[in-house]
């Protein structure tokens, strides 16, 4: 005899469980209810049709009642609620909504798959604001499209940072609606943790978003015109999209004395059979196992509805298939920015009280020497002891997506953290790298695992460095122009084997660079030598990600002649210069604004596009210490924008002129470098720094002496005349940068061809163009007169713009000077 199914709910779930019945079951008679009018719609795709970016209604509708009754000969019925369901005779009572007519339909297996509705708690003001707005289906979409497209509103608040609420927020922006997005937790995205948030908190803001955490909505005043939050904040808005969450639909099961679990949802086994034989529960409205943790969950995603609307018809069909539990891999497009996240975070897995170790890690989403690659921020979270994957998080511009992907197909495989390095994954250039992100997680997480190296997270740092704790930043100065952690210490890697004896073997020392893996090397140094140590996990880009700068989008008063300053829009400012950056490294970029800066009149606008993703960050701080302005930031078109205008800083919310930043110039803002080495290694250093304290606007003097000067030399000098002694000097030594030797793996003249080939992979600039730019910058390159006596070398050897100075020259240059460097 043929089954009768009955299936309540005709979109995820319930359209994937009648599709499948019908597939294995020919003579099945399979009836679908749905309470509104359109069935299997494309929940997640509405947002995009508010924004505009899915531009036809009808792309929402996946499938018609007409037409998937014919194309599955099955009874659909839409506008129909199912209002009762009655377990011992095996039927439910359905209204037909359109003739509120009341009916009994019998079954042999009845699914449930009713989803979840957005929660609307009754806040003062809730039901009297007609322009408040939830989301779940078609007949919400078309009523906030056609407010947005007839009302025009200009602003909109946006309650709840979950997934719906950062979609809404986006396309309403879309729209060139200002939004203000107010989220009750101290983080958006609650599936990801907080340091991970932070990325998408500065980008949101970035953006123009008004971003409030930790504040929620006590009231709506004026129909909804006014926003008044628990803090008293009050915001004057057009209209408001509300969403905090969903809550089960589980009125049917509860009235049917179904088993519920503590939040409300229908409780399942294992094979998504309810508490009573014969009736199945799916999708939103189901209590699942959490597939990490083995803890009952709550997850409303469509894969997990799509994937149990199979299994159910398989069970209803005889198959001995299982639901394992759902894992909660997710994903959402947040602005130009991509977030993802598979299994456990850290608040999870705190809560339970289960013990697990973090690494966080920043590479490229594929190989950097290839335009258009991006860092993304990866964090694996796993079990030190068995290295069983917990969960993972990704954030970035390109490439989240995949990583994750591959991390929650390794964790459904039972692989653990020490598998990952084993994962044979794609590689050309313009899509990984031949150690991809999840291989590198893996490496990093199986080098704690074999205690190559223990690390402490960018929540602790600060409370060690207050107690004392010794924090040393193995970047180069120059980073550190850019941002550090208070209280760090500065011994660059490259001088960290020369530098023992200032660091104390008595007390744990713990290691930053700026995203871990210098940090590991120098650490590597340290623990070989004796050294108790712990990496800073993540770097600076992970601590700054929380603590660093926030650049927002401001817009700089225009200053008139008269010094005063008038409020302009961002939009209406036209830059006198544009440049493109795009694909150098730093300080590429900021050299580049440096050189064009110097050319530019007081008030003019500088625009450039850079792809290193550092980039906002970097022109935040170098107008910052520039005492120039930075109008605003964007990302458009796969690159980053700045927008500067030269000279006085007149933010919009810093209108008074007398309050211009400007430098200091009597302050002692040069740097000196004394170039004693004739190493290639340390030529390139020097040069770079150099550079780049010339970017940040300080004058920079090289004085060049002994081995030193050899970098300043012509390949094919002049014949000049010279003593025997000074000849064969002379001879041996290496004539400019391409003859210079490296201080360690030499390897007979392999390193330094090595390394040329790898700056030129990674686009760094050669020695040569690197004292080029030195010199366009300003920087005085001094050869010691003194030494080229002693080493019997003329001026005439030496590159055009060398000046000669004694002891006394540079003496006078290193007094007016802040930094002075040896090397
Ligand atoms: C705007 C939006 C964007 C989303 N984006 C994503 C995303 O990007 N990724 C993702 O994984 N998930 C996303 N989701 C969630 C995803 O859509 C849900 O997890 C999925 O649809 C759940 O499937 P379901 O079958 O349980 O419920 P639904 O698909 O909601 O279907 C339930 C249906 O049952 C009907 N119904 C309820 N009670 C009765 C009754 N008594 N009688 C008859 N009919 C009834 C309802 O009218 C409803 O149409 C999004 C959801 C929304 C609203």
């Amino acid at each position: 005899m043929s089954k009768k199914i009955v299936i309540v709910g005709g979109v995820a779930g319930g359209a994937t469980t009648a599709a499948r019945l019908r597939r294995l079951d020919e003579n099945a008679k399979i009836i679908m209810f749905e309470r509104g009018e359109y069935i299997s719609f494309a929940n997640c795709g509405l947002p995009y049709y508010i924004g505009g970016t899915i531009p036809e209604r009808e792309a929402l509708l996946v499938q018609t009642v007409e037409g998937m009754s014919t194309r599955f000969n099955m009874d659909i019925r839409n506008l129909s609620e199912v209002t009762k369901i009655d377990k011992h005779k095996k039927t439910v009572t359905v209204k037909n909504l359109k003739t509120q007519e009341e009916y009994e339909e019998s079954y042999d297996y009845l699914v449930l798959s009713p989803g979840a509705s957005p929660i609307k708690p009754p806040i003062p003001g809730i039901n009297e604001a007609k322009n408040l707005f939830t989301l779940r289906n078609i007949p919400d979409t078309d009523a906030i499209k056609e407010f947005v497209d007839h009302n025009k509103p200009q602003k909109a608040v946006v309650i709840g940072g979950g997934f719906i609420g950062i979609e809404m927020a986006e396309n309403l922006w879309d729209r060139g609606i200002e939004v203000t997005l107010v989220e009750m937790a101290n983080q958006i995205m609650a599936p990801i943790d907080f340091e991970m948030a932070s990325i998408l908190h500065n980008h949101v803001k970035e953006k123009g978003v008004n971003l409030i955490l930790e504040d929620g909505v006590k009231s709506f005043e004026n129909q909804g015109k006014k926003v008044i939050l628990s803090s008293g904040k009050e915001i004057d808005t057009d209209m408001i999209i509300f969403s905090i969450g969903v809550r089960p639909e589980n009125n049917l099961a509860k009235d049917a004395d179904l088993i519920l679990g503590e939040r409300g949802g229908i409780k399942v086994n294992e094979n998504l059979l309810t508490s009573d034989p014969n009736i199945y529960a799916i999708g939103d409205a189901v209590e699942i196992t959490d597939y990490i943790n083995g803890k009952p969950a709550m997850i409303p995603l469509a894969w997990p509805a799509n994937r149990q609307g199979r299994i159910v018809a398989d069970h209803i069909n005889g198959k001995k298939v299982k639901y394992p539990g759902t894992m909660g891999t997710s994903i959402a497009k947040v602005f130009d920015m991509t977030v993802s996240a598979t299994g456990n975070n850290e608040k999870t897995l705190k809560r339970l009280g289960i013990n697990y170790k973090v690494v966080h890690i920043h590479p490229g989403s594929h190989a950097g020497y290839y335009p258009g690659a991006f860092p993304i921020a990866l964090k694996l979270i796993f079990d030190p002891k068995t290295g069983k994957i917990f969960g993972a998080q990704g954030v970035g511009y390109d490439g989240v997506d995949k990583r994750i992907d591959v991390l929650a197909t390794a964790i459904k495989g039972g692989l653990t953290v020490l598998d990952l390095p084993d994962l044979e994954l794609a590689y050309a250039p313009p899509y990984s790298s031949a150690k991809d992100p999840v291989n590198m997680a893996g490496y990093v997480a199986s080098n704690i695992m074999d205690g190559l190296m223990d690390t402490v997270q960018w929540d602790e740092i600060d409370t060690i460095i207050k107690n004392g704790g010794l924090l040393i930043d193995v970047r180069e100065a120059m980073e550190r122009e850019m941002g550090y952690i208070e209280g760090s210490i500065n011994i660059p890697l490259g001088q960290i084997r020369n530098r023992l004896s200032e660091i104390p073997k008595d007390k744990e020392v713990y290691i930053t660079c700026q995203v871990g893996l210098r940090g590991y090397i120098a650490g590597r140094i340290l623990m070989e030598n004796g050294y108790k140590v712990k990496n800073l996990d993540g770097g600076y880009k992970t601590y700054s990600a929380v603590f660093g700068f926030n650049v927002k989008k401001s817009c700089a008063a225009q200053v008139d002649d008269k010094g005063v300053s008038h409020p302009v829009n961002c939009d209406e400012i036209k830059a006198n210069i544009s440049l493109n950056a795009c694909g150098l490294q730093c300080p590429g970029p900021i050299m580049k604004v440096y050189q064009s800066m110097e050319n530019m009149k007081e008030g003019e606008v500088l625009e450039i596009l850079a792809s290193d993703p550092g980039f906002t960050k970097d022109i935040k701080a170098w107008c910052d210490k520039t005492g120039n302005s930075l109008l605003s930031t964007s990302f458009e078109n796969k690159a980053f924008k700045a927008v500067i205008q030269k000279g006085k800083k007149h933010s919009a919310t810093n209108t008074n002129p007398s309050e211009a930043v400007l430098l200091n110039p009597d302050k002692k803002d040069g740097a000196t470098l004394v170039v004693f080495s004739g190493d290639l290694d340390k030529a390139i250093a020097s040069f770079i720094i150099a550079s780049g304290a010339a970017s940040m606007g300080k004058k920079v003097t090289m004085f060049f002496t002994f081995w030193g000067l050899n970098i300043l030399r012509k390949e094919n000098g002049p014949q000049v005349e010279k003593d025997t002694l000074e000849k064969m000097f002379g001879m041996m030594m290496p004539k400019g940068p391409s003859k210079l030797p490296l201080s360690k793996m030499h390897m007979g003249g392999m390193g330094p061809k090595m390394i040329n080939y790898v700056m030129q992979k990674k686009n760094v600039d050669s020695l040569e163009t690197l004292i080029k730019n030195a010199m366009d910058l300003g920087v005085k390159i001094v050869a010691c007169s003194m030494s080229m006596d002693v080493m019997g070398l003329k001026q005439e050897e030496f590159i055009d713009g060398v000046e000669l100075g004694g002891v006394a020259a540079y003496l006078g240059d290193a007094e007016d000077s802040g930094i002075n460097l040896f090397i």
